[in-house]
């Protein structure tokens, strides 16, 4: 395993799913952690998003596992919240040396009736809040000549869907970001690299709104109801991954060895990754 002691790693959306893993594998492997997510829900989010008892469970277990730890409760689409938070970072720790865009939300509606408010919420937390991470601490890293910058777009940002406009433009979006964000940094030590995973068993895809919408034809669709619908999406028969797959990930591009990778887009999609550009 990689070795962070000493490194301070900031993760997006870390109250629970994929940023909660991403944290405590930091944790575990040294690192001291900035964390932050918005825990609240939204009115065009058709499941619940975090709470703050999540983001204090991670807290509580990033602590245990050895790490100091700044948190907070925030959108990631306000920019100067997340300039606050940065600068309350670079006052406890001295600096931050890794960021995990982790954040984001998922929302479906056909384009001829998806309200703006719900295409602004995906667009917002998505994208905007993805630009507003690097942004912030892209000039501390270039103090420093260091930095590891992990984006996290999908499956659906190398395709296209039904129903998913508002989401497929906003990590299509972060694939743009993230290449021309590594060409931007590329002088100063910074790499920049995208993940874009496929099914991923957190609360995002296993809550009823979703199930209720994969399988139309059954009044409470259970997991074993939408496993096969899920499955159809990866080459591998496999309906979802855990995230445990995708934090492997994260933790390679954030390594020393990783130097010299940087604007590069990996695909974590059993195998779906065949079937797109
Ligand atoms: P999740 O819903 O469990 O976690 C997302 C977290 O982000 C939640 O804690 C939520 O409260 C937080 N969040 C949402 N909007 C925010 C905002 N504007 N500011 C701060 N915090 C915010 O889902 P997850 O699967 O862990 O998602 C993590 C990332 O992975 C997301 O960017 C998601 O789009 C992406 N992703 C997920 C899947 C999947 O199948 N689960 C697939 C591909 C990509």
């Amino acid at each position: 395993m990689s070795n962070f002691e000493g490194k301070v790693a900031f993760v997006t959306g870390a109250a629970r799913g994929q940023g909660r893993s991403h944290a405590l594998a930091f944790a575990e492997a040294g690192a001291d952690l900035v964390l932050c997510d918005r825990c609240e829900d939204s009115p065009v989010v058709r499941y619940p998003l975090a709470t703050e008892d999540d983001l204090a469970e991670t807290v509580r277990l990033a602590e245990a596992a050895g790490a100091k730890v700044v948190s907070e409760k925030l959108d990631t689409a306000d920019r100067a919240a997340m300039d606050r938070l940065v600068a309350r970072a670079h006052d406890e720790f001295g600096r931050i040396d890794i960021a995990v865009a982790n954040a984001g939300v998922s929302t479906a509606a056909p384009v001829q009736s998806m309200p703006q408010a719900m295409w602004d919420e995906t667009i917002s937390s998505n994208l905007t809040g993805v630009f507003n991470t690097i942004a912030a601490v892209s000039p501390g890293m270039i103090d420093r000549g260091y930095g590891r910058i992990v984006t996290i777009s999908s499956m659906l940002g190398r395709a296209g869907n039904t129903n998913m406009v508002a989401y497929g433009a906003s990590k299509w979006g972060v694939i743009g970001l993230t290449k021309s964000a590594a060409l931007d940094l590329a002088q100063n030590g910074i790499t920049v690299n995208a993940i874009a995973p496929g099914n991923i068993s957190t609360p995002m895809i296993h809550n009823d709104a979703l199930y209720g919408m994969l399988r139309p034809d059954l009044e409470n669709p259970t997991a074993d109801d939408v496993a096969p619908v899920f499955a159809s999406l990866h080459a591998q028969p496999v309906p979802w991954l855990e995230p445990a797959e995708i934090t492997r990930a994260v933790l390679f591009f954030c390594d020393e060895a990783a130097a010299h990778i940087s604007g590069t887009v990996l695909p974590i999609d059993a195998g779906n990754a065949a079937r797109v550009t």
